[in-house]
């Protein structure tokens, strides 16, 4: 068995809503079964910051799909949501990343492993916390080391 870490975030029509959508449809993937759900959080956009607020959270998986074979899986739940692939960090239907996969190190042309981003964001750092808090994030440390430097993103639990 595989542990995984996706972080969920949605920012179109009501995003609440895709985002518990979405618990229901990661719990039908194939050979996985979702172990936690973190709590729903609203956060500021980042980046292009003229576009709605987004919902995010963070699901722990069980899975014995390979790495490569959960990101597809997840791109075809984002695609079965409507996600529109326009401008990079530009509103979205649903926004699936595959966070960590066990102690994994990766880097190919489509999947780095952990995300790189992930412990620069309070959008995935804080759902994460919640439902790992005691996780080290490979390469990077202990996650409670992280949460001090993005406490200043604006982020609220709903
Ligand atoms: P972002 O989530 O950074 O806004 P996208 O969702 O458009 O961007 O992702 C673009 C590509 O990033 C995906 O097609 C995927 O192949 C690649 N990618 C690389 N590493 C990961 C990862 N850990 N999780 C999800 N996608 C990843
Ligand atoms: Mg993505």
């Amino acid at each position: 068995m595989n542990k995984a870490y996706i972080a969920l975030g949605a920012n179109l029509g009501d995003p609440a809503n895709t985002i518990r959508a979405a618990f229901g449809a990661l719990s039908n993937l194939p050979e996985s079964r979702v172990v936690h759900c973190s709590s729903l959080y609203r956060t500021a956009p980042v980046g292009i910051i003229n576009q709605p607020d987004f919902v995010n959270a963070v699901v722990e998986l069980e899975t014995t799909l390979a790495p490569e074979a959960l990101l597809d899986a997840l791109l075809d739940v984002e695609q079965r949501f409507g996600r529109i692939r326009a401008e990079k960090n530009g509103p979205r239907a649903l926004d699936l990343d595959l966070l960590l996969f066990n102690d994994q190190l990766l880097d190919l042309p489509r999947l780095t492993l952990p995300h790189p981003r992930l412990h620069l964001r309070a959008f995935v750092l804080y759902p994460l916390a919640e439902i790992a808090p005691n996780l080290t994030i490979p390469g990077r440390g202990h996650i409670s080391a992280w949460l001090p430097a993005v406490a200043n993103q604006g982020i609220a639990r709903l």
